[in-house]
């Protein structure tokens, strides 16, 4: 499973309707608070980090028609903070002994189902700070379902988390892979092509097209494998391996200073550490998930 997957909380889908129950959860002494700001997720402890959980008597007041609930777990509500909206005094109470961690780097050290957790709170939060107000009318909106709508009671409409689906994928043809790299990133990296999923279009035939205007490579067959939150700020990687018959690769836009071909050999090797021949992706990401995958499993 790829980092940012694997949160492990109840989202209360059906009882985050009910404001009473939200306004009792939020006093349970049970019930734990945890941050973020627009830089990244407060994380405490040194041998296993973990996310700070805050319970109410260090948090700040929340009012229950704008409290954003995350969920239960083991029963008890967690709900999340901006700490972007604390004064300076209240931000120090509740972030304690914690420290701000980006969360790319949260991705790599919380272990797999906090590191989930980190994305859904920074997505949630990064949706609300951009959506305050109605895209359908222009007035100010309030949350509404504990933080999983906005409503605009000017013009009665309705806003959903906004998530951007991005295809990613590894097209492949007689042992190798193709990947590309974009200009500015470590030298040796290359990864995986993606591209945002444009309107009146399938997965598949993203793939397709973005394998095409990023390489000039015809890839077919495409099958999903599996995705990945990625809040940065609100994508949705969907990865996919597709096929190809080859040809000669070449960057036919301004996106990528570079695409080739990889053999498993390289792959396997740079899995293996040599970074001589290729530098793989963060180990967060899906393509890293996804190269690695195919080095297991292919011929
Ligand atoms: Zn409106």
């Amino acid at each position: 499973m790829p980092a940012f997957a694997g949160m492990g909380l109840d989202r209360a889908s059906t009882l985050r309707a009910d404001p009473a129950w939200v306004a009792r959860m939020l006093a349970e002494p049970a019930t734990r608070f945890i941050g973020a700001g627009n830089e990244g997720v407060l994380v405490d402890g040194a041998d296993t980090p973990v996310l700070v959980r805050r319970p109410l008597a260090s948090s700040p007041a929340a009012d229950a028609g704008e409290a954003i609930l995350l969920g239960l777990e083991d029963g008890a509500a967690l709900f999340a903070v901006d700490l972007e909206t604390l004064d300076s005094d209240a931000l120090g109470r509740f972030a304690g002994a914690g420290r701000s961690v980006h969360l790319r780097d949260a991705g790599a050290i919380l272990p797999h189902a906090e590191g989930g957790l980190a994305a859904y709170l920074m997505g949630l939060l990064n949706w609300h700070r951009r959506h305050r107000f109605c895209a359908n009318c222009g007035a100010a909106t309030v949350i509404a379902e504990a933080g999983y709508s906005r409503r605009c009671r000017a013009c009665g409409a309705t806003h959903f988390p906004r998530t951007d689906p991005v295809v990613i994928m590894l097209v492949e043809h007689a042992g190798k892979v193709l990947l590309g790299r974009h200009a500015g990133w470590p030298p040796g990296r290359y990864s995986a092509l993606a591209g945002f999923v444009s309107p009146g279009e399938s997965l598949e035939e993203a793939v397709v097209r973005e394998v095409r205007e990023e390489s000039g490579i015809e890839a077919r067959d495409p099958f999903f494998v599996t995705s990945q939150p990625w809040p940065f700020p609100s994508s949705l990687m969907l990865g996919f391996h597709a096929s190809s018959d080859g040809g000669e690769p070449r960057t036919n836009d301004d996106e990528l200073e570079d695409v080739r071909w990889f053999a498993l050999d390289t792959i396997r090797a740079a899995i293996a550490g040599d970074t001589s021949r290729l530098v793989l992706p963060t180990p967060i990401s899906i393509a890293r998930f996804l190269l690695g995958r195919w080095a297991a499993t292919a011929g």
